[in-house]
C-alpha cells in the first residue's frame, strides 16, 4: 500500500464517524507526505487546520492508520504544505478537489480599510463574546474566528448551515461586528437573501442595476443570511452569481448562512452549489444539555436576573429544541417574576414551562399549514404535491406529508387520505410506515424531517 492508498483508507474510515461538514472542512487538502518506520507525516493546508486535527482527530487518525497498516504508529506529525506539491510527487491526493479558479484566494490581500460609506445593519448585540460555544457550534465558531483573522484568505466563502434558532444569524453578524471593530473603515453589507432578491427585482423595475451592483459588489465583506431563499429564483441567482464571482476574484470575503447544506437546497443552480462548497462548510446543531445550561446562565447574567442552578437546569431540561425558544422561555420567566414581584421557585418555573408548552404551536398547526410548509421546504407548489403525478420529486414529499400528518397531528389514515386530495387510507398507511422505516436507516432523511418540523413550529409562533 502506498501513501496515497493508505490515506484514502484512513479518510474512508474517518468519514463514517464524523459529520460531512466536519469531514470536508478538515480533511479537504490533506494527505500523507511520508510514512516510514512508524512515523507518519500528514500534510495540512494551514495552521488552523493543523491545530484542529491535533486537538480533535489526532488519536482517531493514529488508530485508523494502525488498524489499516496493522503496525504501531510511533509518531504522527503535521506539516503545512500545499497538497498540490505533495500530489506532484504522486504521494497523496485531494479527496475533494476544488475548481482551479478558487486557487486565486491563495494570493489574498487584506481587506481594504477605505470607507465609502456603510450600508449595513448589524445588531451590536450579536458578538463573539455573547455567543456561548457548545459542541453543536464549535466548528462554526472556530471557522468564523478563522475568517475574522484572515478575511478573504482562510475560507472563502464560509457557509454556515443548520436549523432554526441555532445561532446562524448571531454568528454571521458577530463576524461583521468583529471585523468592523478591527477595521473601522471597512465596507460591509449584511442582508437576508430575501432583501438581496428584492433589491435585485426593484433594480430591474427602476432601471438602477448599476446602483445595486455598486451596493453589493464594491465592498469588502458580504454577509448573506438565509441564502436558501434564492432557491427557484433564476434572476436573483444569476445576479448573485456575478456578485459572488466579482467579490471572490478580488479576495473579498463572502459569508453565507442557510438552513441546509448547498447540495440540499432545491432549485439552486449547480454553478452556485459548487461555489458555495469552495471554502468551508460548517454546521450548527441543537445544543446539548450542558450548553443549554451555559447559555441560560449567560443570559441571566446579561439581564441581571439571578436564578438558582437547580432551576436553570429545569429550564434546560425542558426546552430542548433550539436557542431561540430557550431565550424566549427565559424571557417569559423573567417578566413573570418581575411583574408579580416574586422569587422564582421550582413550582413557579414548572408551571410557566408547562403553560408555554401547552400554548406551543403544536396545537394550532393546521393540516393545510403542514402541507404548505413541506411544499415550501422542497420548493414545490402545493397543487403539484397534492396532484396525481407519481414522479419521485413529488411522491416523496407527499409521503413525508402523510407521515407528518400522522406523527405530528395524530390524524387518522382516512382523514390523511382526504387531506391529500381524496386518496385511499391504505396509501396514507403505506406512506407512514415507509417513511418511519426509512428514517431508521437514513440519517440524512432524519435530519431533513427534523428541519421541517422545526420550521412547522417556529414559523407558526
Ligand atoms: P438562526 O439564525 O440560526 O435562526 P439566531 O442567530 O437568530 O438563530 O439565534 C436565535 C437567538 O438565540 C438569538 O437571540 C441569539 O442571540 C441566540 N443564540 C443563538 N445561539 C447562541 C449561542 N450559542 N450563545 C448565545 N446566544 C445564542
Ligand atoms: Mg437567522
Amino acid at each position: 500500500m502506498n501513501n496515497h492508498e493508505l490515506w484514502q483508507s484512513v479518510l474512508a474510515e474517518l468519514e463514517l464517524s464524523i459529520s460531512k461538514a466536519n469531514f470536508i472542512t478538515w480533511f479537504k487538502s490533506t494527505g500523507i507526505i511520508s510514512w516510514q518506520d512508524g512515523c507518519v507525516l500528514v500534510c495540512v493546508p494551514n495552521t488552523f487546520n493543523r491545530a484542529w486535527l491535533e486537538k480533535k482527530y489526532h488519536s482517531s487518525i493514529i488508530k485508523s492508520v494502525e488498524r489499516i497498516t496493522a503496525k504501531p504508529v510511533k509518531k504522527l506529525e503535521y506539516k503545512i504544505d500545499n497538497i498540490k506539491n505533495v500530489m506532484e510527487q504522486g504521494l497523496s491526493s485531494d479527496p475533494m478537489a476544488k475548481p482551479a479558479s478558487s486557487e486565486t484566494s491563495a494570493a489574498a490581500r487584506p481587506i481594504s480599510t477605505m470607507a465609502t460609506g456603510s450600508n449595513f445593519v448589524l445588531n451590536p448585540k450579536y458578538t463573539f463574546e455573547s455567543f456561548v460555544v457548545g459542541r453543536g457550534s464549535e466548528l462554526a465558531y472556530a471557522a468564523a474566528q478563522a475568517v475574522v483573522n484572515k478575511p478573504g484568505e482562510a475560507y472563502n466563502p464560509l457557509f454556515i448551515y443548520g436549523g432554526v434558532g441555532l445561532g446562524k444569524t448571531h454568528l454571521i453578524q458577530a463576524i461583521g461586528n468583529q471585523l468592523l471593530k478591527n477595521n473601522p473603515g471597512i465596507n460591509i453589507v449584511y442582508a437576508s437573501a430575501e432583501k438581496f432578491s428584492n433589491d435585485f427585482i426593484s433594480s430591474i423595475k427602476d432601471n438602477t442595476a448599476r446602483e445595486i451592483q455598486n451596493r453589493y459588489r464594491h465592498i469588502d465583506l458580504l454577509l448573506i443570511d438565509d441564502i436558501q431563499f434564492i432557491a427557484g429564483k433564476a434572476g436573483t441567482q444569476e445576479s448573485f452569481f456575478h456578485t459572488f464571482n466579482e467579490l471572490h476574484q478580488q479576495n473579498r470575503q463572502v459569508i453565507l448562512t442557510s438552513d441546509r447544506p448547498p447540495k440540499a437546497i432545491p432549485a439552486l443552480e449547480d454553478r452556485l452549489k459548487s461555489r458555495f462548497e469552495w471554502g468551508m462548510i460548517a454546521d450548527v446543531v441543537a445544543p446539548d444539555f450542558e450548553t443549554r445550561v451555559a447559555i441560560l446562565q449567560k443570559k441571566c447574567l446579561e439581564k441581571g436576573f439571578s436564578l438558582e442552578e437547580k432551576l436553570v437546569q429545569t429550564i434546560a431540561a425542558t426546552v430542548q429544541n433550539n436557542i431561540r425558544e430557550l431565550e424566549g422561555a427565559l424571557n417569559k420567566i423573567i417578566v413573570y417574576h418581575q411583574l408579580k414581584n416574586i422569587m422564582p421557585s421550582s413550582d413557579s418555573i414548572k408551571a410557566l414551562l408547562s403553560s408555554l408548552e401547552a400554548s406551543s404551536m403544536r396545537r394550532s398547526l393546521t393540516p393545510h399549514q403542514l402541507v404548505e410548509a413541506v411544499g415550501q421546504f422542497y420548493n414545490l407548489a402545493v397543487d403539484d404535491v397534492l396532484g396525481k403525478s407519481r414522479e419521485k420529486k413529488l411522491s416523496f414529499p407527499r409521503q413525508i406529508i402523510m407521515y407528518l400528518l400522522r406523527e405530528e397531528l395524530k390524524m387518522s389514515y382516512p382523514a390523511i387520505g382526504d387531506e391529500l386530495g381524496g386518496r385511499d387510507h391504505t396509501t396514507a398507511m403505506h406512506a407512514h410506515t415507509k417513511i418511519l422505516n426509512e428514517i431508521e436507516n437514513d440519517l440524512k432523511l432524519k435530519q431533513e424531517i427534523e428541519l421541517i418540523k422545526q420550521r412547522l413550529y417556529i414559523n407558526n409562533v
